[in-house]
């Protein structure tokens, strides 16, 4: 059995048009976080934990902001990292996850974000939400951070 723990924040676009996707779901919310991808903050830390505990190297190795993966989706992301962790002989056994966002409120959609995230990794991912009490740049809302345990086993 191995662990591994991602993390990753965004700021918050200029652009009030853009859309806020967290955890493969749309929130009704502008506007969305500033990245090259579509940066889907969950899904990219819960991505970098898989990646970690595989042994793999992080995110921004196999992801970089390159023509390839300009407005990729945080599912394109995630699911081509559960098939380099199944290549490299690991399998998900389950993940638990935190975003930490003073707005929007995300409470309502944790459970959507859990389901979407389960059924990519093929394992339980916990999906829970909290805030900073106004602390930081996060406290001032000035972009979402998540983070990210995992545990993958041997397939082999
Ligand atoms: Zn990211």
């Amino acid at each position: 059995v191995r662990i591994g723990q991602g993390v990753d924040a965004h700021r918050f676009s200029a652009d009030e048009t853009r859309p806020l996707w967290i955890g493969l779901t749309k929130v009704d919310s502008s506007p969305g976080l500033d990245g090259h991808s579509d940066a889907d903050v969950l899904a990219h830390a819960l991505g970098d934990a898989l990646l970690g505990a595989a042994g793999l190297g992080d995110l921004g190795q196999h992801f970089p902001p390159s023509e390839e993966w300009r407005a990729a989706s945080g599912e394109t992301i995630l699911q081509r990292i559960v098939h380099m962790v199944a290549v490299a002989g690991f399998r998900p056994i389950s993940a638990d996850t935190t975003v930490v966002a003073e707005r929007p409120r995300l409470a309502a959609l944790t459970s959507t974000m859990s389901e979407r995230l389960s059924d990519v990794l093929g394992a339980p991912v916990s999906v829970k939400c909290t805030s900073t009490d106004g602390l930081g740049a996060l406290g001032r809302g000035e972009g979402i951070a998540a983070n990210a345990v995992v545990l993958l086993e041997e397939t082999t």
